[in-house]
């Protein structure tokens, strides 16, 4: 792998920037590997990473029907935060956020992690308690989040209309380590990193069948590129994941939705946080090319179109230019659907199966971007010593069988 410097970047600049060599292999599929990863978004390509990285599993494969990073990976808003409410799930999203932080270092990539704040905006007496029931739960955990008022909110984000609007803002949870980072970018910047290790990135491969062995444990898939045998598989399909899981005979709790989001004309530097307002249901932040990446809410019914309802855009930019009145004047350019796998509780499921060694890394619903770095990590833990970190040992399949659910649905309604 050619490492990225300033002086190589430099040097590269002399001819134009034209030789770079692939950033990874195409290689064809092998009959068999050790381990199987099927999904080639940022938690599968994650996943092959570490294994390889901190577990030495290096004969392993990646497996995407598609491109890397064409799944939810490349059609996300970005946000990444931790101060969810249950400790479980605030210790999960904050080992993320660690990881984050030196993510582009460790992969000599830049995935543009840009911690500038994250804002989630309070208009009802309920938002506000639940609100303060975050900060002091986070706090007590270690985690950042702090209080603000609705004057405060407006210092930070001084576009924000907080008072003469139909949901007046009545105060706002900052996380400040909270933020973006450029999806693509670390799609590309895992596969990169575990192509470096001998992964082998496999595109344009749907797996169609899960194989299993005399004894019932996984053996392999079939595929639309032939078999490969491998004794461990691990699933991170995000909205596919109840139809991969079928192949094997497993029920999983998921219902899958599409999401949708929209980007505006790009503008010059305007905005300079993130902002989350979960009763009206709108979320907000500009990218590094200017747009604004506005997000809105799932349809109301289960569908894989990738597409979703024009009503819950407009609904979205109704909210949008409730609380930032100057930019009704902008024209919007483009939106797109991914389809979200979601749980009852809206906390994910990163875990082993009834089948052995088949592993299961779902349920990331709305918001599974920001976990991509920890969950990947722990999930390749699972893999490779076939027993959960104690990070992702709460988040089981059978909480929904025992009843020990991580209700961050009742908790919060959104999880972007
Ligand atoms: C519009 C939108 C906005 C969002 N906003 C945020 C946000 O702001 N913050 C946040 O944290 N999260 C957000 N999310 C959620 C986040 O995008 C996902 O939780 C996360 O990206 C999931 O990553 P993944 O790698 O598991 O899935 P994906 O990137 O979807 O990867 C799964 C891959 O599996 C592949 N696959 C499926 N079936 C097969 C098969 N049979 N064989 C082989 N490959 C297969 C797919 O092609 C896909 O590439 C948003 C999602 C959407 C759609």
């Amino acid at each position: 792998m050619q490492p990225f410097s300033g002086l190589s970047l430099l040097l590269a600049g002399l001819t134009g920037q034209r030789d770079w060599p692939p950033q990874w292999r195409s290689p064809e599929p092998k009959p068999a590997y050790d381990a199987l990863i099927i999904g080639g978004g940022g938690h599968g390509l994650g996943t092959a990473f570490y294994l390889a990285s901190e577990h030495q599993l290096r004969n392993i494969a990646v497996l995407e029907k598609g491109w890397i990073g064409g799944g939810n990976t490349g059609r996300n808003t970005t946000i990444i935060r931790s101060n969810y409410l249950f400790p479980e799930s605030a210790a999960l999203y904050d080992h993320a956020l660690q990881l984050w932080a030196s993510l582009a270092q460790v992969l000599n990539y830049n995935v543009m992690f840009s911690a500038r704040g994250v804002l989630m905006l309070a208009h009802t007496v309920h938002d506000t308690q639940v609100f303060r029931r975050h900060v002091h739960a986070n706090r007590a955990a270690g985690v950042d989040n702090e209080w603000l008022s609705p004057e405060e909110a407006r210092a930070f984000c001084p576009l924000l209309k907080i008072s003469d609007i139909r949901y007046p803002v009545l105060g706002a949870a900052l996380q400040r380590r909270g933020g973006t980072a450029r999806h693509d970018a670390v799609a590309w910047g895992y596969a990169r990193a575990a192509d470096a290790l001998g992964v082998d990135i496999i595109e344009n491969c749907a797996v169609t069948g899960i194989l299993r062995d005399a004894g019932g444990a996984v053996a392999g898939v079939e595929t639309t590129r032939g078999t490969i045998h491998a004794p461990r598989v691990g699933v991170a399909a995000a909205g596919h994941t109840s139809v991969i899981m079928k192949m094997a005979g497993v029920d999983v709790p998921l219902e899958s939705y599409p999401l949708q989001a929209l980007v505006s004309e790009p503008v010059k530097p305007i905005f300079p946080c993130v902002v989350m307002s979960n009763t009206i249901h709108a979320y907000i932040s500009q990218s590094d090319k200017g747009e604004l990446v506005i997000g809105a809410g799932t349809d109301a019914y289960t569908s894989y179109t990738q597409r979703g309802g024009l009503h819950v855009t407009s609904h979205a930019l109704e909210a949008i230019c409730e609380l930032f009145p100057m930019f009704r004047r902008l024209r919007m350019l483009r939106c797109w659907g991914g389809i979200v796998d979601v749980t009852p509780d809206r906390s994910p499921i990163i875990a082993r199966t009834p089948v052995p060694g088949l592993y299961l890394n779902c349920g990331w619903g709305t918001g599974g971007f920001k976990a991509t770095p920890g969950a990947a990590h722990v999930f390749a833990w699972t893999i490779a010593h076939d027993e959960p970190h104690p990070l992702n040992a709460a988040f089981t399949l059978e909480r929904f069988r025992d009843g020990a659910l991580i209700d961050e649905a009742a908790a919060a309604a959104v999880a972007h």
